[in-house]
């Protein structure tokens, strides 16, 4: 039996009408799948929304109602949300128990702002690239204390060249991670696995709307040792979030919203079995 951690499910109510991604992401019959597929423990974020301090608040009140069965991320729109990244981040991370940051290029490229704030907090970064893989050059570089991971093997649309031009990039930084979710293309993923090596691989399923049992069995069909299996099944993200901080000073020429900010006590959060005291609200 392995544990088995998805890293990548949406959930909670959108505000547009354009499709289920920015619509609705009801989790009934995500939980229904996930259990009999043996998937224990789940990342949520929320689907595309106009205000992600309302989006985030709606996965926190779900995180909520299972904190030993879900982890939070917090949605963050890189260009709306500009001036106020550090103090989402912070609700998030401080009042909900969240450990980590969810950013997609069709709300707006990731900006600095982002990064600084995921830096402070020491939080990873799930970024989705929609194919514009040279950008990971650049995070990875400038900000090598961030761990990024870039779901979809950088394409969620299968762009068989972004793909590819991903897999050199896990293998030569080491803060740049994948998710398996919606990744159609299996060679690929079996040469990002090769090359790269299974700690740069997470297991995600991109739910509910792709069935996390069927974007499992490519896990296995990897056909692993089963040491690399469980990195990838949960290993990797509990290493990615295990030295999150619950508290960070606004980066320079950031504030923090009117919200208290604390010195940061340097003390490590041992995650490695999900205290229910990081869920403090609601
Ligand atoms: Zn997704």
């Amino acid at each position: 039996m392995f544990r088995i951690i998805d890293c990548h499910c949406h959930a909670g109510k959108g505000d547009g009408l354009t499709g289920p991604w920015d619509t609705d992401a009801p989790l009934e019959r995500y939980l229904q799948w996930a259990q009999a597929a043996g998937i224990g423990q789940t990342v949520l974020f929320a689907a595309f929304h106009s205000d992600y301090a309302r989006a985030n608040a709606e996965v926190a009140r779900l995180v909520a109602t299972q904190p030993q069965r879900f982890f939070g991320f917090a949605f963050v729109h890189a260009q709306h949300d500009r001036g106020r990244i550090f103090h989402l981040v912070q609700t998030a991370v401080e009042q909900y128990g969240f450990c980590g940051i969810k950013v997609h290029r069709h709300d707006g490229r990731i900006t600095r702002e982002v990064c600084d704030v995921a830096r402070a907090f020491a939080v990873p970064v799930l970024y989705d690239v929609m194919g514009e893989v040279s950008a990971v050059e650049l995070l990875a570089t400038e900000y090598p204390t961030v761990n990024f991971i870039i779901p979809h093997l950088g394409s969620f649309a299968d762009d068989w060249r972004a793909q590819l031009a991903l897999i050199p990039m896990l293998e030569r930084h080491a803060n740049v991670f994948t998710d398996t979710s919606g990744v159609r293309r299996f060679d690929l993923l079996e040469q990002a696995v090769r090359r790269a090596g299974a700690t740069k691989v997470l297991f995600g399923a991109d739910g509910p709307w792709l069935h996390p049992g069927v974007e499992l069995e490519k896990v296995f069909a990897l056909q692993l040792p089963d040491a690399a299996t469980r990195e990838i099944l949960a290993g990797n993200f509990l290493r990615l979030i295990r030295n999150r901080r619950r508290r960070a000073l606004p980066p320079a020429g950031q504030t923090g919203a009117g919200i208290r900010a604390v010195p940061d006590t340097g003390r490590q959060d041992p995650w490695s079995q999900k205290p229910g005291d990081a869920h403090l609200i609601f």
